[in-house]
């Protein structure tokens, strides 16, 4: 059944693990034995609560959440949360801070602005193509929270120790690295991540937030753009996207039950990165394009000595049955993304192919 599936290093949607797939395939015509596919049965049924319930208690216990946090899934992606975040916890007259590291984080200061909130940009990679993460920030004391992108997925970088706020609540869009380690919360007001990445597939965007966050939000905002709505009705105050968190809850239960945890999965993580770090150190035909000490373990991001080298790379790796390697159409270059679901032994099979590429083309 799955002889012809390829080495998938797509940067999003992106791979599942196959055991949840077969999973899902497996259940999908008779559902927990409702006679229903999951896509069939109503929200508001006792099968699809099981999910929901399930998927919460397993995301308080693999990110060590405590009361104070509430787990939330809303629709419109991540991008919907780059304005329901200030909209919700930035009050009018108050500032936030923002790190600016490119694509992503610049688009959440964007839309902060565009509801004519205040945002000071404390530090900014732009001066150099936003290859680093930023060590000096100018953060405010009284700031309402600090934003910042935990993993750029399109520049290859990410933090690997969070700034220290000094009580100032940490926000965080962790859409390309969330589950990939272990976290601890505390620091946290709030936290969002679209699923397709690392934890399902598209079209459900994690929310995580805490009380004191919850207490800022206005009354006077739309229902569905209110963050108490849906923390109010168990993310049920509408219809949720049943299917997509079904896929999360399996994706989780694969990381708690097979993967052993999120310890277990850094592991993994870091070995696969550094499979691939450092061939391009030893090799000298691939440049990588982040700076060593700011490098992700979930997108890795290099050049090769011309374009014409990268085109012929992207195609050939895909004839190898290595696909999705193309870099962001804003970056070009060639981005080989690592998540979770991408086991040890695709990463090796790439970087057999890379080496082979190197000496055939160097
Ligand atoms: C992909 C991505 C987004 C955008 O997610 P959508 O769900 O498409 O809105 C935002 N932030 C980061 C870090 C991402 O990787």
């Amino acid at each position: 059944m799955s002889s012809h599936r390829i080495h998938n290093f797509n940067a999003g949607p992106a791979a599942l693990p196959l055991p949840v797939l077969e999973e899902i395939q497996a259940g999908f015509l008779d559902f927990g034995g409702s006679g229903m596919s999951v896509t069939e049965v109503s929200h508001r049924s006792k099968w699809f609560d099981d999910v929901i319930n399930d998927t919460v208690d397993r995301f308080r216990r693999l990110l060590q959440l405590d009361d104070r946090y509430h787990v939330l899934f809303l629709q419109g992606g991540a991008s919907m949360q780059f304005c329901m975040v200030p909209m919700n916890v930035l009050p009018d007259g108050a500032s936030a801070d923002y790190v600016d590291t490119g694509t992503w984080s610049t688009k959440a200061i964007k839309e902060a602005r565009t509801l004519g909130k205040t945002v000071n940009v404390a530090a900014s990679s732009e001066d150099k193509n936003y290859s680093y993460i930023p060590r000096e920030l100018a953060l405010d004391p009284q700031a309402a929270y600090l934003h910042i992108t935990s993993n750029n997925t399109i520049k290859g970088t990410q933090w690997h120790r969070y700034p220290d706020t000094a009580g100032v609540p940490l926000v965080a869009d962790m859409s390309s690295d969330i589950m990939s380690r272990p976290l601890d919360p505390g620091p946290f007001g709030l936290i969002y991540a679209g699923a397709q990445k690392n934890i399902g597939p598209a079209g459900v965007c994690l929310v995580i937030i805490r009380d004191d966050m919850l207490g800022r939000v206005p009354e006077t905002l739309p229902s569905m753009l209110k963050y108490t709505t849906f923390s109010a009705k168990n993310s049920m105050f509408n219809t949720p996207p049943c299917f997509a968190i079904y896929t999360v809850q399996l994706v989780l239960k694969w990381l708690e039950d097979t993967v052993g945890g999120l310890e277990a999965m850094a592991t993994v993580n870091r070995k696969k990165a550094a499979t691939l770090y450092d061939l391009m150190e030893n090799d000298g035909f691939y440049r990588g394009t982040a700076a060593a000490d700011s490098r992700s373990l979930m997108n890795v991001t290099f050049r090769l000595p011309d374009e014409d080298l990268e085109k012929r790379f992207v195609a050939e790796a895909l004839e190898n049955g290595l696909g999705g390697l193309k870099g962001h159409r804003s970056v070009g270059g060639c981005r080989a993304s690592i998540y979770n679901a991408v086991s040890l032994a695709a990463v090796e099979a790439l970087a057999q192919f890379m080496k082979e590429f190197a000496r055939r083309n160097g």
